[in-house]
């Protein structure tokens, strides 16, 4: 008997190599080892993801040359990858990839220093921190502590442990108040190492534990039973703004902790959730690895090295943390489920969010997908059986939902400003915010200061050369037109490009024009403004964090202000433009639209004060307005649900992408044709072929865009027509590039 094994190589192809495996290599050839292999006439590192025997291997089988350390995955993760690349026909050799550390992907430097993954992290001093614990220690009966030294002392007994760092954010003298208790033995240092992570913040510390509401408690009693059988349990967690679904997660993974298993947090943007990170520490300590993309190599690896190891046993991050190497996985949670960051919209263009009830699935741990809005697709697994619901219909501190009020746009004029999107009625409602000293967050989904610049002599718009869409006018740094899709940018004009009149008006409102409205119109109120031009990474954290600390006034900012931010004083809540989300060429625009005012809604009025919520639209009537008013989530769910069943949309059909593009028109299209043909010759009647049409985005970056759209009922009959067209793009003009897209999010 020969030892075959499968192996995943760096190539842009679907299938897996075969490769002998010789004798002395057998016992350390493990699914999810690493192994440098002879191809073509290079030498790759590629991973095993199967083993065989065979009577009478192929003569023609090269034998692996040499093996990389110790598995670099586990096998469950490896059967895992295995899945996800069978269901977006994508390269085996990519998913790998996803979930391996960057370093790990370093071919040259794997074949110079062949055990790289166990000791990439030598090296590497660990930074320790210094700890403040309590001692059992009873203080003499005669001894009279400072009012700082009793202030310290008994906060220190009640979190548990803390540093001087946040001691010093209470008491001015807390160090040298700390030194003497320790030198009373009330007190003690403790050195714990630091984690290689920057959203690692000195001075947090345990946050006190609520009582769970009856809601809750509910939900923590159901996880807590599945968690105990092991069997794998789907849920789906349906919770309005602030009922505390956070807290549910928590106790939940306090049980699979003492159940010995691991968890996996996925949240939207990490970048944009620094709070919800600090909740996740402030709860386990050290114990959490935070994935995101700020980490450098090294801290990834470091990260990735502690979670293989099974030293951490809770991680949380982005969608690319569905890969975490943890071992014995128990509990996976996705949390604000309906947001479209789950799905990766480059290279293999997975969907975290159902890939994540897939892999508890396999691992038989449990699923949690909590939402105040879910998507139609969990509503949908609800419907199916396949998932069970836990209710917690009110907000976690009693706190009533806010008013939610429409502004008719048609029958509404505009407020001092004399801008209609700020109007009369907003506009009162900011004095009065401002006046009690409460703060407003403002949702605008435009960047930049005008969406578009048109000449007033011949009416056409500035347009990008690369792309079919107006270029977007800046005002700040540099009077410049952008285009929001490549990296055209040039100064304003002074003159129009078609007709040379010098009457160029700008036209809408974005971010930048609002914000600077607002600043004339309210000079004594603090406006900050919150989206990609101003925040990346820590920039979001900083302005989050003065808003917290009330140094502003009036936040103005893109979607970024819709996630799930808790921010106690703020009471009112401005949708500018509701039209703009609806009119999105897209079937799932409406259920986005209708998140979106949802979600910014529930962040008003979270404190003690009650929150009120304004929305401007044109159409007054739409349903997904009228059911946000009523922050009736179930109403619109059902009509939308009845609507997509009419329509065959998903969740009642199932759709394929296909997306060509290229620099010439009509060999695109061409190709785009061929593809066509071929789907249709294989599609039978169980599967409907549309198109090829033009992209909603007909050019962009210099390419045409045509694309091409599978749905049908059957999964197994849409594969079979996506695999012949996915085969078939083999064989296309070299510059001509198609993409498959299985169960597709974006449409643009
Ligand atoms: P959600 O994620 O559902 O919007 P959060 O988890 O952010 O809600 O909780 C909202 C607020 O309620 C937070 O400030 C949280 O600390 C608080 N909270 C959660 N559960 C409880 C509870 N049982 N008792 C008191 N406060 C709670
Ligand atoms: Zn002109
Ligand atoms: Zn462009």
């Amino acid at each position: 008997m020969t030892v075959i094994a499968e192996l995943a190589l760096p190539v842009p192809l679907a299938h897996t190599f075969s490769y002998v495996v010789p004798p002395h290599l057998v016992a350390r050839v493990q699914k999810g080892v690493r192994c440098v292999c002879p191809f073509r006439s290079k030498k790759l590192v590629g991973v095993v993801v199967a083993l065989r025997e065979e009577e009478v291997p192929d003569p023609k089988l090269k034998s692996i040359a040499q093996v990389l350390g110790e598995p670099s995955l586990p096998e469950d993760l490896v059967d895992f990858l295995r899945d996800i690349a069978g269901y977006y026909l994508a390269p085996i050799g990519e998913v790998v990839r996803l979930a391996l550390p960057p370093m790990d992907r370093v071919t040259e430097q794997a074949l110079q220093e062949p055990s790289l993954f166990p000791d990439a992290t030598r090296g590497v001093a660990p930074r320790k921190v210094q700890w403040v614990l309590p001692t059992d220690g009873a203080p003499p009966a005669d001894l009279k502590l400072s009012a700082q030294q009793a202030g310290v002392l008994a906060h220190v007994r009640s979190v548990g442990a803390s540093q001087v760092a946040r001691l010093e954010q209470t008491w001015k003298s807390a160090r040298a108040a700390t030194a003497k208790l320790v030198e009373l033995g009330l007190l003690r240092f403790e050195e714990r190492e630091r984690p290689d992570d920057p959203f690692f913040r000195e001075g947090a510390e345990k946050e006190p534990v609520p009582t769970l509401t009856e809601a809750q408690d509910a939900a923590a009693q159901a996880i807590r039973g599945a968690i105990a059988d092991g069997k794998g349990h789907t849920f789906l967690l349906r919770g309005v703004t602030g009922s505390g679904k956070t807290e549910v997660y928590f106790r939940a993974i306090e049980d699979t902790k003492a159940s010995g298993r691991s968890t996996i947090v996925l949240v939207p943007e990490i970048a944009l959730t620094p709070q919800l990170v600090a909740r996740f520490r402030g709860r386990f300590g050290d114990d959490v690895a935070v994935l995101h993309s700020g980490l450098t190599p090294k801290e990834r690896l470091g990260m990735w090295s502690r979670l293989r190891s099974g030293q951490v046993d809770v991680v949380i991050g982005a969608r690319s943390a569905l890969f975490a190497p943890v071992a014995k996985l128990g509990l996976l949670v996705v949390d604000e489920e309906h947001d479209p960051s789950f799905k990766q919209e480059e290279g293999v263009r997975y969907q975290a969010r159902d890939m994540a009830i897939l892999r508890a699935h396999r691992g038989n741990a449990v699923a949690i997908l909590g939402s105040a809005t879910p998507s139609l697709e969990t509503e949908y697994l609800v419907i199916e059986g396949k998932a069970r619901v836990l209710e917690l219909p009110t907000r976690a501190r009693a706190q009533e939902l806010p008013e939610v009020r429409v502004i008719d746009l048609r029958k509404t004029g505009p407020g001092p400003t004399g801008d209609k999107r700020i109007s009369l009625p907003l506009h009162r409602a900011l004095e009065d915010a401002l006046a009690r000293g409460e703060q407003s967050i403002l949702f605008l989904n435009r960047r930049g200061f005008s969406p578009s610049a048109r000449c007033e002599a011949c009416g056409k718009h500035a347009e990008c050369p690369n792309c079919s869409v107006a270029l977007t006018y800046h005002k700040r740094r540099g009077s410049t037109l952008r285009c929001h899709y490549c990296d055209y940018e040039i100064p304003m004009l002074a003159n129009c490009t078609h007709c040379g009149s010098g009457e160029i008006a700008l036209e809408g409102i974005g971010t930048e024009r609002l914000e600077e409205t607002l600043s004339a119109a309210f000079p004594t109120a603090r406006v900050a403004r919150l989206d990609r031009d101003v925040a990346s990474g820590k920039e979001v954290e900083k302005i989050l964090t003065r808003v917290r600390n009330r140094e502003v006034d009036i936040l103005v900012g893109t979607q970024m202000v819709t996630k799930g931010h808790d921010l106690p004083a703020v009471t009112l809540v401005g949708v500018i433009n509701a039209d703009a989300a609806l009119s999105i060429p897209d079937f799932r625009a409406a259920e986005r639209a209708f998140h979106l005012m949802v979600q910014v809604a529930g962040r008003a009025g979270r404190g003690d004060a009650k929150g009120r919520v304004l929305i401007q639209t044109y159409d007054p009537d739409h349903p997904a307005i009228k059911a946000a008013v009523r922050h009736d989530v179930r109403a619109f769910t059902e009509r939308e649900m009845e609507a997509r069943k009419e329509l065959l949309y998903p969740p009642y059909a199932r759709l394929v992408l296909v997306r060509v593009d290229g620099p010439d028109e009509a060999e695109t299209l061409g190709a785009a044709r061929l593809l066509a043909e071929v789907a249709r010759r294989v599609a039978g009647n169980a599967v409907e072929v549309v198109g090829p049409a033009p992209a909603p985005l007909t050019r962009l970056k210099a390419r045409f865009r045509f694309r091409l759209m599978l749905r049908g009922q059957s999964r197994k009959h849409l594969r079979d027509v996506a695999r012949a067209v996915y085969a078939a793009m083999a064989d296309l003009p070299r510059k001509v590039h198609a993409t498959v897209d299985i169960d597709p999010v974006q449409f643009l």
